[in-house]
């Protein structure tokens, strides 16, 4: 450690207790935080530098993800199916968020967008993306509704966006690259990037988008890859996972009659050696990245 180094960390050592001391807190309650568990983040003074921290909600089978950036901006990625709407806003709320930089809709089905309507009708939103795609269920268009109601417009998520969120970090949109009438296929595919850290969130794009998106040039690499489609063997290509090189693998999934994740899936990343962390198994899982390395937290 350099001495300026040493330095700063004793200046904080001093900073926080003093501010313990003063707003009463308990050095306790803070790591109890920091260890995870829904309920709160660790206060951002009390951190050395700016973290991104991507959590993948158990919304049961379905998917969504709320992604905090290192200046406290925010991002939600689907909000699960119609029967979570409430334990969506109860996770919002755990988490002390009130407004939403970034919302993206990756695609029609339910089981992505079914909460939204409630998240866009409580919260304070910032922009929508969405793919060109529509649905006549009621589901889809209670959610333009809301929308509407917010006097928000749909933009239009697509691959080659590159999204503004946080300077310090990139989003950029890997697909739909092309236009079909296949929900999944149409899913907004997003690359988070912090520094040297790296997330692949991709909704339920199937093999046909992976192709797409193989063939398009566009760097795949993440260190943390959202397994396609809750671990249908419809998606997660070798190919597909040969260029993404994942280190840690999240299944977003619950109790469903589909067989998802499948075994193929499972054993095709256990071949490559792939660390897999599932809803259904160990409740949310928070990944935070510091721009260098990943501490992953499970809820049990
Ligand atoms: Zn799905």
């Amino acid at each position: 450690m350099s001495r300026q180094k040493r330095y700063w960390t004793v200046v904080s050592v001093i900073l926080i207790w003093l501010g313990v001391l003063l707003t009463g807190c308990t050095l306790e309650g803070w790591e109890m935080a920091g260890e995870r568990s829904g309920n709160a983040s660790l206060p951002s003074e009390a951190e050395g530098e700016g973290e991104l921290r991507v959590l993948f909600l158990d919304v049961g089978q379905g998917a969504s993800q709320l992604l905090i950036s290192p200046s406290g901006y925010t991002m939600l990625i689907d909000a699960g199916n119609n029967d979570k709407e409430d334990e969506m806003l109860r996770y919002l709320e755990a988490y002390g968020i009130r407004h939403l930089d970034l919302v993206i809709g990756t695609h029609p089905d339910a089981d992505h967008i079914g909460g939204l309507d409630r998240v866009i009708d409580q919260l304070d939103i910032g922009e929508v993306y969405m793919p060109k795609i529509q649905s006549n269920t009621k589901t889809f268009e209670s959610l333009l509704t809301s929308i509407r109601d917010k006097g928000l417009k749909v933009k239009t998520a697509k691959a080659g966006l590159e999204l503004t969120w946080d300077e310090q970090v990139q989003v950029k949109m890997l697909a739909p690259a092309t236009v079909t009438d296949d929900n999944n296929n149409m899913s907004a595919v997003v690359k988070v990037t912090y520094r040297d850290t790296s997330f692949l969130l991709t909704g339920d794009a199937e093999s046909e988008s992976e192709r797409v998106m193989l063939e398009s040039g566009a760097n795949l690499r993440a260190d943390v890859l959202l397994v396609g489609h809750h671990g249908s063997k419809s998606s997660t290509t070798a190919r597909f996972l040969n260029a993404v090189k994942p280190k840690y693998a999240i299944i977003q999934v619950g109790d469903n009659s589909y067989g998802h994740p499948t075994k193929t899936i499972l054993g095709r990343l256990a071949k490559q050696k792939v660390e897999v962390y599932r809803n259904d198994l160990q409740g949310t899982v928070e990944i935070v990245s510091d721009g260098q390395g990943y501490q992953i937290m499970t809820e049990r």
